[in-house]
């Protein structure tokens, strides 16, 4: 048998990015099995529902990379909930009740006649659950016989769409009894239920926009991978059974079983997301990283960079520090990247270390360096190669007191990467001439 599992978003909202997880569980589920993911929009809620919520959902779905195998709107369905109310009603499941509304005036509303009996489903990640119905009363299943309530319009549209397993928050678990019911009323055969454990604030409370996990097409706009998110979100209430973390949409395909979904609330940590951001960066192919990163420096910049003949090495350099593409913008609106392409500008105190800021001794050094970097052959200019050539005399004289000016030549900052790894992506000539700028700064 082929499972159907669906993704049932109400759109009156942009939902956060903890709201995918479900979406997240519900595809790996399917693909795993090779079954069927449906999307079903339930905007049957005709104030609160909007078009721009459905469209965001959509894009959201697709940045993701859950693509679905159809889409419905419970809206186009009420031929089928009418059908179904009225069936009810005529063979006594439910009846029509006349009732005084919020403002007073009578209404007719359709109530469920409830067996009030007990019922026990098994729920695929909590087991059994039994509960008493009697408590649920003749519920209401329509405001009129165009007008279905939720309750209603999930049943029969799980049913017509052929739903065999119903995954979604732990916080539906007490409309399931109800649910049943209609089920049964209906003669249809029941899905199997699967109700997620809660995704929470890290503070434990009710994760929102406000307090935890942003809209998800924020994350795209920041400049997050989105086999990232999709990775983290797969791991908030599943485990693969071993202590491995990272993986791919493929691998997670493979592994994912809803016999590893856990019961207690997974914790939505923006930072764990961020690392999971850092590791995957690592895993795309350099072509498609060039391609981001230009995206999210200025153009200007970029073209610079072309130019200089040196951006392929600077990536890995990128590559090592973000976390996101979108601290790109920070790195190169605070100069981390510039003297990679611009000649630093800089005071000549700079090039003194703090420990020993003599200026004779400093000029001797860059003097010393320039002259043993001036030794190594420039077609094999490598960090290793460039590192072995003044390593002896740094140990010698103190290493501050020879590295600590060289790289503030080569950079004009009192941060950045080694000065081998600098060096090595200016070239020598470059290399040379920094220094004797520097050389030429001190008296
Ligand atoms: N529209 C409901 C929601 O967004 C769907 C619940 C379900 O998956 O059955 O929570």
């Amino acid at each position: 048998m082929q499972y159907v599992t669906r993704f049932a978003p109400s759109p009156t909202g942009f939902l956060h990015a903890g709201n995918y997880r479900t979406a997240v569980f519900a595809y790996l589920f399917a693909r795993h099995t090779n079954g069927t993911f449906v999307l079903r929009i339930e905007d049957t809620d005709k104030t609160r529902s909007e078009k721009k919520y459905e469209d965001n959902i959509i894009e959201s779905l697709v940045w993701l990379g859950l693509e679905y195998d159809s889409m419905h709107r419970q809206s186009e369905w009420v031929e089928d909930h009418e059908r179904v109310l009225r069936d009810f009603v005529s063979r006594d499941s439910a009846y029509v009740s006349k009732e005084k509304n919020r403002d007073g005036e009578d209404k007719e509303i359709i109530r469920f006649r409830n067996p009030n009996k007990e019922i026990t489903f098994t729920d695929i990640v909590r087991g059994d659950i039994t509960v008493d119905t009697t408590d649920l009363g003749d519920f209401v299943i329509g405001k009129s016989f165009t007008e279905p309530v939720f309750h209603l319009a999930n049943v029969v549209d799980d049913s017509l769409q052929g739903v065999t397993h119903v995954i979604r928050g732990e916080d539906h678990i007490s409309n399931t009894p109800r649910q049943m019911l209609i089920y049964q009323a209906l003669g249809a055969h029941l899905p199997k239920y699967v109700h997620l454990p809660l995704v929470l604030a890290p503070d434990r409370s009710k994760l929102s926009k406000r307090k935890g996990a942003r809209a998800l097409l924020e994350y795209r706009d920041l400049g997050y991978l989105p086999e990232a998110i999709l990775n983290y979100l797969s791991m908030l209430g599943w485990h693969p059974g071993t202590d491995e973390e990272l993986f791919s949409k493929e691998q997670l395909i493979e592994r994912f079983d809803l016999s590893q979904v856990q019961k207690s609330g997974a914790i939505y940590d923006e930072t764990k997301l961020h690392w999971f951001n850092k590791e995957h960066l690592h895993l795309i192919p350099d072509e498609t990283f060039k391609e981001e990163v230009k995206k999210h420096i200025s153009a200007g910049f970029g073209e610079a960079l072309e130019k200089s003949g040196r951006f392929d090495q600077v990536l890995p350099v990128i590559r090592e520090r973000i976390g996101i593409f979108h601290e790109l913008e920070e790195m190169e609106r605070e100069g981390e990247l510039g003297y990679f392409v611009f000649h630093p500008e800089y005071k000549k105190e700079g090039l003194l270390w703090h420990k020993n800021p003599d200026e004779a001794q400093t000029k001797k050094h860059l003097e010393k360096t320039a002259e043993y970097l001036s030794a190594v052959p420039e077609n094999n200019w490598t960090y290793n190669t460039i590192k072995e050539g003044i390593w002896q005399y740094a140990e010698k004289e103190g290493r501050g007191d020879v590295l600590w000016p060289l790289r503030f030549a080569l950079t004009g900052r009192e941060k950045s990467p080694d000065p081998f790894e600098v060096a090595g992506i200016l070239g020598k000539d470059e290399v040379i001439s920094r220094i004797q700028t520097a050389i030429s700064k001190l008296p």
